[in-house]
């Protein structure tokens, strides 16, 4: 900002018809890991996958999230595994024990499903009460995702909403299947189309914010704690800079007034710029097309 200002008053000091500054929007985002399921052990092992993914953290110089399922991580490798985290200066957040759909259950039983996880995680110096819900499912309907905004405000918890959605759960979920019949498969072409996805999504999710009027936000991108990123994540972060991203640490990101919105529409498991955008009468707020469906179409068609 101090750079912009005083690079725009030296070039108007220089000659009496300064051009017009044209700045383009600072493209930033974070990257927040959810779930912290460690039990796929194909390829890499849990514990390799954890240090590549901090590996990748430090190489980029980023402090991301991780909202932790309690039960994945409620023993010994589960407790290195967030320990390892908090050590490493990223921000611990809840996502729920048991990683039960808001909308379909009763709120009684998610509420207290919250409080048992964060009984869990306040041993870690850097939980924070930031929650993300399951599926990202607020609730469902306008009754139930208002108890559960009176519920988190009592207890403290600011509700840590994605803004970029990467479909990386879905891509790993083919690429495990894979490995599964054939350990030794080429993952090569799997990289490929996890960084152009990621690229791709972050970008439209970008140009949604600059849409309703936000150019500058620092975006919360959605990722999981899975074998994908394990491999692929070092590349994705790479891709995301040569194409003119820079990282935001995610506790910088969610200070952002964006975080603290909340629109009147139901999210529906969707990004909260898809559900602003929608608000503003934006009818196009889904994903580009080759990611309908989660991107099975394409998937199938390069035979992935
Ligand atoms: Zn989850």
């Amino acid at each position: 900002m101090l750079n912009r200002r005083g690079f725009i008053i030296g070039a108007l000091a220089l000659g009496g018809c300064a051009p017009s500054v044209i700045t383009s929007p600072a493209k930033r985002i974070a990257v927040t890991i959810d779930d912290f399921n460690l039990g796929f052990n194909i390829r890499l092992n849990p514990r390799e996958r954890n240090e590549r993914i901090l590996a990748a953290f430090d190489k980029h110089n980023h402090k991301a999230a991780g909202f932790v399922t309690g039960r994945y991580v409620d023993n010994v490798f589960g407790d290195e595994v967030v320990q390892s985290w908090s050590d490493a200066g990223h921000l611990i957040g809840n996502h729920t024990y048991t990683h039960l759909n808001s909308s379909d259950e009763p709120a009684e039983l998610i509420e207290t499903d919250i409080i048992k996880n964060d009984a869990l995680l306040s041993k870690y110096p850097a939980y924070r009460k930031f929650f993300r819900f399951p599926f990202l499912a607020e609730g469902g309907s306008l009754d139930k995702i208002a108890t559960y905004r009176a519920f988190l405000k009592q207890q403290g918890f600011q509700n840590a909403a994605v803004t970029v959605d990467t479909v990386d759960w879905y891509i790993t979920g083919r690429m495990e299947k894979r490995l599964k019949r054939d350990d030794m498969a080429d993952l090569e072409p799997y990289r490929d189309y996890y960084v152009e996805a990621v690229v791709t999504l972050a970008d439209h999710f970008q140009n949604l914010a600059e849409q309703i009027g936000m150019p500058n936000l620092p975006h919360s991108m959605l990722m999981h704690h899975n074998v994908l990123n394990g491999l692929f994540l070092d590349d994705v972060l790479q891709a995301l800079k040569d194409n003119g991203w820079s990282m935001v640490d995610a506790k910088e990101a969610f200070a952002h007034p964006l975080y603290k919105l909340q629109p009147e529409t139901p999210t529906r498991s969707r990004s909260l710029l898809s559900v602003l955008a929608q608000e503003k009468g934006i009818t196009d707020t889904g994903y580009p097309k080759a990611y309908y469906g989660w991107g099975k179409k394409s998937m199938d068609a390069l035979g992935l």
